[in-house]
């Protein structure tokens, strides 16, 4: 007999990773699979970030840290939301969690009480909304819409928040699709957010650095400080320098919150990984100008999907102006395939993994992520539109 919390039936697996799962064991299975589904650079971790972990270990770095990460790191980490995120931060506002993941799950299960209710722009990245759902929240979806590249107005957020709105999401640079919204788009969020002071505000920017508009990185509270009090922002170097699997990430927010973060984190799964830690002081305070490389690489190969796909009949999706994934619309086709899950089956079948819209709350559609080889984007695209044909 299966006996579960009523807290945890209220969460689903991540769809994102049940394709990644189902893509690798076909690949195990001998097919040929193209997985455009995960969610990471295809970039290797930097020299000088690997270097850092090594010698961490023989330093002798193996042994548990302060539960909310060590000073190094928070220092670091405090210069890097200054430096990329025009937000001035003192390291003793800073907590370590095990990704930017772990980070979000913490702000929201120590916030979020049965019935509140929680903004979060739509489509959305999988884990959002299920961490709501655990924590008891009410999700209220704020539809985005491609002809405005999935940004929502100052307008539309005014009409959704009530007496029992808890939080609001900001996502920017967004997965799943690649929405950044400008410093005048923030201003007029600050200024709806102002008439609501109830409302908190958590804001992902933990895809900062990869930003093609040629604008430098915009965050609300740092273009809003008298909103400072009632943001969570958080960061990380998971997609900036290629660690996924490291697991760091930050954030910073105000002291009763960092407090109630780390409360949780110390009853569950204690401090990130030491070596980790050290990896990503080297990753903070090292040299950043690979990523103008990387920004541009993954600039040409977003310009080679977003053409490929606009060129294939029944797919359209607006060029994204940061993160490394197209949201495309598949709309025409879902009369011949049924639904978007069923669209993504047969693409599988034709050799490449998508991640169906339906996962991250939206429709008819799917997410491919542009972070691989030009050759191999173009051998995807070339079955996709085979595929379809
Ligand atoms: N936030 C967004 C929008 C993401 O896409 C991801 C990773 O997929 C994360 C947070 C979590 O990142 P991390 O690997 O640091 O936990």
């Amino acid at each position: 007999e299966i006996l579960l919390s009523r807290a945890l039936e209220r969460m689903e697996p991540s769809g994102t990773t049940a394709m990644t799962d189902r893509a690798s064991a076909l690949r195990e299975a001998g097919r040929d699979i193209i997985s455009l589904s995960v969610g990471e650079p295809d970039f290797p971790t930097p020299a000088h970030v690997i270097a850092a972990a090594k010698d961490a270990l023989d330093r002798g770095l193996t042994k548990y840290t302060p539960v909310i990460g060590t000073q190094q790191l928070k220092e670091a980490a405090a210069t890097h939301f200054e430096r990329d995120l025009g937000l001035p931060t003192a390291a003793k506002d800073v907590i370590v969690s095990a990704g930017g993941k772990q980070a979000i799950f913490e702000a929201l299960v120590a916030t979020v009480n049965a019935g509140d209710e929680v903004v979060i722009p739509n489509p959305w990245w999988v884990s959002y909304a299920q961490i709501v759902k655990y924590a008891g929240g009410q999700v209220v979806p704020l539809v985005t819409q491609a002809d405005n590249n999935f940004c929502f107005t100052a307008r539309e957020l005014e009409a959704v928040i009530t007496p029992r709105t808890r939080w609001l999401l900001l996502n920017s640079p967004g997965n799943p699709t690649g929405a950044v919204y400008s410093a005048g788009l923030l201003a007029e969020i600050g200024e709806v957010l102002r008439r609501h002071p109830h409302v908190m505000v958590l804001s992902d920017d933990i895809y900062a650095p990869l930003n093609y508009t040629g604008q430098p990185h915009r965050t609300l509270a740092a273009l809003c400080p008298d909103l400072k009090p009632r943001v969570c922002t958080i960061s990380g170097v998971s997609k900036s320098h290629a660690m996924t699997g490291f697991r760091i990430g930050v954030a910073t927010g105000p002291g009763w919150l960092l407090e109630a973060m780390g409360r949780l984190q110390s009853n569950s799964s204690g401090n990130a990984c030491s070596i980790s830690q050290a990896a990503a002081v080297a990753a903070f305070t090292g040299p950043q100008d690979f990523l103008d490389e990387w920004r541009e690489r993954f600039r040409q190969r977003r310009d080679l999907v977003v053409q490929g796909i606009n060129a294939c009949p029944g797919l359209s999706t607006p060029s994204p102006d940061g993160a490394f994934y197209c949201f495309i619309d598949a709309a025409p086709l879902m009369q011949t395939y049924g639904n978007d899950e069923a669209l993504a089956l047969h693409l599988l079948e034709h050799g490449v993994a998508v991640v169906a819209a339906s996962a991250f709350g939206g429709v008819d559609g799917f997410r491919i992520s542009f972070a691989a080889d030009d050759a191999v984007l173009e051998e995807a695209l070339r079955r996709i539109t085979l595929a379809l044909s």
